[in-house]
């Protein structure tokens, strides 16, 4: 139990170290729902931030709906730009395969669209030659491929969730101005010093200047530099190197198009991949590699030569990451959110979603058990299992690429230091009559759904040879794909284009 906590049960003061965005992730939140607690966040102007991390996933929905901020509140102040999925390309070199869509979910594709997807991905497996590749079976591809907003109008009856673009130092700079609008202290400082007492929780920070930050409950947003929970807690850490080889990037901005797209796009290039991401002043553009297998000025040559930048004197930046997760992201008085917490590379942007769900889970969980550390293990474990699976999903991407023109990519595909869930959703994938029923009977999904694992195993083409002695009826198959892409086409009649949504 802390010492010091107010009548409702929530500290009396926490201290953020680190204004990145988890730093401020965590504070709006906490100002928002904790508001009898003091809450001041400490950064660093000498270090920084990392200034990347510019794509995100539908949790950024709910962290603004959880602080009451409207899209057309923050979206404006941040260059930000609507988001329906990834376009993954080239990561496949099979005749029909070179490129599919992960889209986010809509209500249509549970209730109309995806069971023909599972019955197409059987009837293939069994070596028919029907259309199983993803893009004709979900709405958010349509919306992508024709580049409508994923606001419907009123009158469509349907979910659909989406994602954002955004520039990740204007979110940084909103998020900071709103949460000091909700009483956040600010202050500047760089922290060279964190003090335990004798149970061993965390009494204070000491700044380079000589002064002291005392606090209940501290929250470490330092990012790779994992300064309280890893450097002073010495809470250990579980590296992903053995199953991500991939450990920097270069970042190159570059001109925005006139026609906004409303998607990520994933090129893998010889010894990575590389990102592009619409804002609407820019493309946020980077490379992220395997520095094992390139170095830092081939791979920035080779990401200006597919951009067509190799002229170009604008700069590049260079980066280096971490991939892996603390073993607890909760331990004695402080919590672990952001970098400092762990990474598992951009691949699927799903860093920001960690943030948001690590504090909203945090503050739950700290919550039912009134002020202790009951929850904490079920927390870490939660958490875990949250990392876990994302990085499962990561590897899946690797591990089933179909390229084999560097050792890079061949080194991906025989590497088997995956773990055990991913060996049975691959041999589920090989032998299921039934994949997405099996994936849940079985508790395989982890951090995706089954239609997601469906659309990266089968828009990379992992499937048999088709075998032309089996018969099927093309002229009904051909129909009921005709019918849905219908269905898909007039509901997208119900959305705007990108651009006259963002009044552009
Ligand atoms: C190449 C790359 C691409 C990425 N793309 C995505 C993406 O598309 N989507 C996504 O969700 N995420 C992405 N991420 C992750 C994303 O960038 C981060 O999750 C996000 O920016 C949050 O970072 P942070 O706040 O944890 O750390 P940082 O931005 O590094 O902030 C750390 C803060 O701690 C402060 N600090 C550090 N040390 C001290 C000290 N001693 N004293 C005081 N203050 C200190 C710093 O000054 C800074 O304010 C990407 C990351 C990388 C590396």
């Amino acid at each position: 139990m802390l010492n010091n906590l107010n009548k409702d049960g929530k500290p009396k003061k926490i201290v953020i170290v680190g204004g990145g965005t988890a730093g401020w992730i965590a504070a709006n939140l906490l100002a928002c729902k904790w508001k009898n607690t003091d809450i001041c966040l400490v950064e660093s102007k000498e270090i920084g931030i990392i200034g990347v991390g510019e794509g995100s996933t539908p949790h950024l929905k709910l962290f603004f709906d959880a602080i009451e901020v409207t899209d057309s509140e923050w979206m404006p102040h941040c260059n930000a730009t609507y988001k329906t999925g990834i376009t993954f390309d080239k990561w496949s070199s099979i005749e029909g395969f070179e490129s599919y869509f992960h889209p986010f979910a809509a209500q249509t594709d549970d209730i109309f669209t995806v069971p023909h997807f599972y019955k197409n991905i059987q009837a293939r497996m069994q070596g028919y030659n029907v259309n199983a590749h993803p893009d004709p079976y979900f709405l958010e591809t349509y919306l992508s491929q024709n580049n409508l907003g994923p606001l419907p109008d009123e009158c469509f009856p349907f979910g659909v969730a989406y994602g954002y673009h955004f520039d990740s130092a204007l979110l940084g700079k909103f998020l900071a101005e709103n949460a000091q609008k909700k009483r956040v202290k600010r202050s500047y400082g760089t922290v060279e010093d964190v003090l335990l007492n004798k149970e061993g929780n965390i009494s204070c920070i000491k700044l380079i200047d000589g002064s002291q930050l005392d606090a209940d409950f501290f929250i470490d947003c330092t990012g790779f530099n994992s300064l309280l929970m890893k450097k002073a807690l010495k809470v250990n850490y579980k590296s992903f190197q053995d199953n991500l080889f991939n450990n920097a990037a270069v970042v190159i901005p570059s001109e925005i198009s006139k026609t906004l797209p409303v998607e990520t796009k994933s090129t893998a290039l010889s010894n990575g991949w590389a990102w592009k991401i619409p804002l609407r002043d820019r493309f946020g553009n980077g490379y992220v590699y395997s520095d094992d297998h390139i170095d830092a000025d081939h791979a920035e040559t080779e990401l200006r030569q597919h951009l067509g930048l190799l002229e170009s004197d604008i700069e590049a930046r260079h980066l280096h990451m971490k991939v892996g997760r603390v073993e607890k992201h909760w331990h004695k008085n402080c919590l672990a959110v952001g970098l400092s917490q762990g990474f598992i590379e951009p691949l699927e942007a799903t860093a920001i979603a960690l943030s948001f769900n690590t504090i909203a889970q945090f503050m739950q969980y700290f919550q039912e058990g009134k002020g202790t550390n009951k929850f904490e293990d079920e927390f870490n474990t939660d958490i875990n299992a949250r990392f876990d699976g994302i990085r499962d999903y990561i590897v899946c991407h690797y591990k089933v690429n179909q390229r084999s023109d560097t050792e890079y990519w061949q080194d991906n595909a025989v590497n088997n230091n995956i773990s055990e869930n991913l060996n049975k959703i691959l041999t589920l994938w090989k032998n299921s009559q039934d994949f997405a029923g099996d994936m849940l009977k079985y508790k395989l999904t982890g951090s995706y759904q089954p239609k997601s694992w469906a659309c990266l195993l089968a828009g990379n083409g992992v499937f048999p040879k088709i075998n032309t002695d089996q018969a099927i009826d093309y002229s009904f198959h051909q129909q009921e794909v005709d019918g849905l892409y219908d269905f898909i086409r007039r509901c997208g009649l119900n959305f705007k284009k990108h651009n006259d949504l963002l009044k552009l």
